[in-house]
């Protein structure tokens, strides 16, 4: 068994969409990246990288290579499940944790389970999100910004 840590962080900023795990918000605004800014993706990405001992996706996806502006992440998620399974892994679970004031997530987040299983080929039960406000204090609670927290713990195939 193996286990990864990820987290990501990126500025609320008018005019761009807020996605999580693939769904996008309704919000008034979104996360300044130069990907689409899904921090959760970045964040689970980053824990199966960790896990795998793989690297990070910075360096696998650099914000200086304009292959990568506005990417998919949910399909740079994919990628990193893909090395992480020719590495020899297998994913168990992944959990994760959305840091921010406002919106309000509940309503998306079974939608944003299935999305997260769906790229990295487990089933949603094995896919824990959670949202959480940090009551007002710091950037994620006075609307400056957004965080995730996330863990993967991979299993061996051979
Ligand atoms: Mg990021």
């Amino acid at each position: 068994m193996r286990i990864g840590h990820g987290f990501d962080a990126h500025r609320l900023v008018e005019g761009r969409a807020l996605m999580l795990g693939g769904v996008r918000i309704p919000f008034d605004r979104g996360s300044l990246g130069h990907s689409d800014g899904d921090v959760l993706a970045h964040a689970i990405a980053d824990a199966l990288l960790g896990a795998s001992a793989l690297g990070d996706l910075g360096s696998r996806f650099p914000d200086s290579d304009p292959r990568w502006k506005d990417a998919d992440s949910m399909e740079l998620l994919g990628q990193c499940a893909d090395a992480v399974r020719s590495a020899g892994f297998t994913v168990v679970n992944v959990d994760a944790t959305i840091v921010v004031e406002r919106p309000k997530l509940a309503p998306f987040i079974q939608t944003i389970r299935e999305n997260v299983a769906s790229r990295l080929g487990i089933e949603p039960t094995c896919v824990g999100v959670k949202a959480k406000t940090s009551e007002g204090m710091g950037y994620t609670g006075d609307g400056t910004g957004i965080a995730a927290h996330a863990l993967a713990l991979l299993s061996s195939v051979a």
